[in-house]
């Protein structure tokens, strides 16, 4: 695993020695003579090193027991054990055996000496008497020497540490898929999260091209095209459709970015993913409660206006009728006439009341509207004609294109809305004027109008009156209504795909219109005997 991590080439900051400064490197050296080690020293001190002396090889032992040296500077000639002996029981420790050693001789003992020297592991000689300059170099390479081995002994520690860091908290994140690929898109790391989430082991995806784990139709088209887009932009992420190991889909967020090199080079890239799965679950059925609340609390709002609106015509029949049993015969004629006229309006009210209700809700339950092609031309002036006979003495002009395309609707459903909106204008329009009909052409549709010369609307009015049980004030003593009619048209033409408003008319009164789609010309063809004959 640390192999797979060194791939990674992903730069911790570690402080390697945490603020302490490092000790300096030691010099041991060991000599008999007092003198020549007080003249030692005075050439060899230095702020950079720490210098210990030992005037036998018994007590350079000692010293080499109880730390690291960087070098070793070591009299041949001491009584007792000698300078080879000492170097020969240094080189036995598995600790000093690589200590180098500086041998000082008063004369080279021929050849076997220098080699004896060597052969115990012997960097130099020196002879004396000394050249202080040339011991002073020579020692110094040795400080310098032992001072970056030992740096980089502590980078190598530190980088073995970041990279423990790193694999712990790579196998730690199970929670997201890690995946380091080459610069071609293959993957060459995989850590737990990525086994756990895909159920590939990493041996089954070493090499293979990043593309196996999305659910892609197009050969891999969409994770090469997220692979150029890093290139260009050094990260690319989104929600993808993913593909696990057992088969089967899953939405992940993927997060594609740039795996940077220490030189500075492409290194290919680092992917990151998480399912999204549930999350995306919680989400839906989190916005589902809250529709379902809205539409209970609007389920509570229209049963609280539904029944008050419908208590009053209930106590209106309630009350004539108690007061017509009780005193029918003692009652006049035309009070109980007017009586009677009054419980069969508020009977009417109720029904017409229920009725709507009964279409709202059918249409609130989002069923398909059948539709069919149909002529305007030829379905309004027979609605018209209908509506003129119920509506005795009732003026109505009609100003409709001939030419108009054939349109998407419900013959049944676009009855209701044009005698609605016909009664409307009877009921609130001007008496002896007469109410027009207007069909013209849109570009995509065609547009239905009823005017009226009554007391019209203002244009605040008009954004509210589609709204349930929305009543006029002005308009109270006019006529008898529920305020459900414009709702019920506004409901119909929706579910046919059109609009409807209104607007005061020029000159006074009102304009309400709506509009249907009209049919493209490939379905046009099939209109044949186009509804509209309805009527
Ligand atoms: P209703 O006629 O039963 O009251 P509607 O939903 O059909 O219910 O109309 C709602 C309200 O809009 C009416 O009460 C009236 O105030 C206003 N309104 C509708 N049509 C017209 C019109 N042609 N002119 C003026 N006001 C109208």
């Amino acid at each position: 695993m640390i192999g797979m991590v060194r791939d990674l080439s992903l730069r911790v900051g570690v402080t390697p020695t945490d603020g302490v400064l490092p000790a300096p490197p030691r010099v041991l050296i060991v000599d008999d003579e007092p003198k020549n080690l007080v003249a030692m020293q005075a050439i060899l001190e230095g702020p950079d090193r720490e210098l210990v002396c030992a005037n036998s090889g018994e007590e350079a032992l000692r010293h080499v027991l109880n730390g690291d040296f960087a070098l070793i500077i070591l009299d041949v000639h001491m009584p007792g054990i000698d300078g080879f002996d000492t170097a020969e029981l240094i080189r036995q420790r598995e600790q000093t055996r690589d200590t180098p050693i500086l041998f000082i001789t008063a004369a080279v003992r021929g050849e076997f000496a220098v080699s004896r020297g060597y052969s115990l592991g012997a960097v130099d000689y020196l002879l004396r008497p000394l050249e202080p300059d040339v011991l002073r170099f020579k020692v110094g390479v040795f400080v310098d020497l032992y001072r970056k081995t030992a740096e980089i002994r502590s980078q190598a520690a530190e980088l073995a540490r970041a990279e423990a860091f790193l694999t712990s908290v790579l196998q730690g994140a199970t929670e997201h898929a890690i995946a380091a690929l080459d610069t071609a898109g293959r993957i060459v790391v995989w850590n737990e999260g990525a086994r756990r989430i895909y159920g590939y082991a990493h041996e089954a995806v070493a090499g293979r091209h990043v593309r196996m784990l999305f659910d892609d139709d197009a050969q891999g088209a969409l994770p090469q095209a997220l692979l150029k887009h890093v290139d260009r932009q050094g990260r690319a992420e989104g929600e993808f459709w993913q593909r696990r190991v057992a088969g089967g889909s899953f939405v992940a967020r993927i997060t594609i970015s740039r795996r940077e090199e220490a030189s500075g080079a492409g290194g290919g890239y680092v992917f990151v993913s998480r399912d999204i799965t549930a999350e995306r679950q919680a989400e839906q059925a989190r916005a589902e409660l809250y529709q379902l609340r809205e539409a209970n609390a609007i389920k509570d709002e229209f049963l609280g206006i539904v029944s008050h609106e419908l208590r009053t015509p209930l106590t209106m029949i309630l009350g004539n009728a108690q007061s017509l049993g009780a005193r029918f015969r003692s009652l006049p004629p035309d009070v109980v006439e007017e009586s009677l006229r009054e419980m069969t309006l508020n009977a009417r009210r109720l029904q017409a009341m229920v009725e709507s209700m009964l279409l709202l809700s059918h249409l609130e339950t989002g069923h398909d509207v059948e539709s069919e092609p149909v002529l305007v031309q030829r379905l309004v002036p027979g609605i018209v004609k209908d509506f003129g006979e119920a509506f005795e003495g009732v003026d109505i002009r009609l100003d409709i294109d001939g030419d108009l395309p054939p349109v998407e609707a419900n013959s049944t459903y676009v009855h209701q809305i044009v005698s609605n909106l016909l009664s409307n204008a009877v009921k609130y329009g001007a008496k002896g004027s007469p109410i027009e009909v207007v069909a013209t052409q849109l570009p995509d549709a065609v547009r239905v109008a009823v005017l009226d010369r009554g007391s019209g609307i203002t244009e605040e009015e008009a954004t509210r009156i589609f709204e349930p049980f929305t009543r006029l004030d002005r308009t109270q003593f006019q006529a008898a209504g529920a305020g459900l009619g414009l709702t019920v048209c506004k409901r119909l033409v929706s579910a046919l795909g059109g609009t409807i408003g209104a607007r005061p008319r020029e000159g006074g009164g009102s304009e309400f219109s709506f509009t249907l789609r009209a049919l493209d010309a490939s379905k046009a063809g099939v209109a044949g005997a186009l509804a509209g004959d309805i009527a």
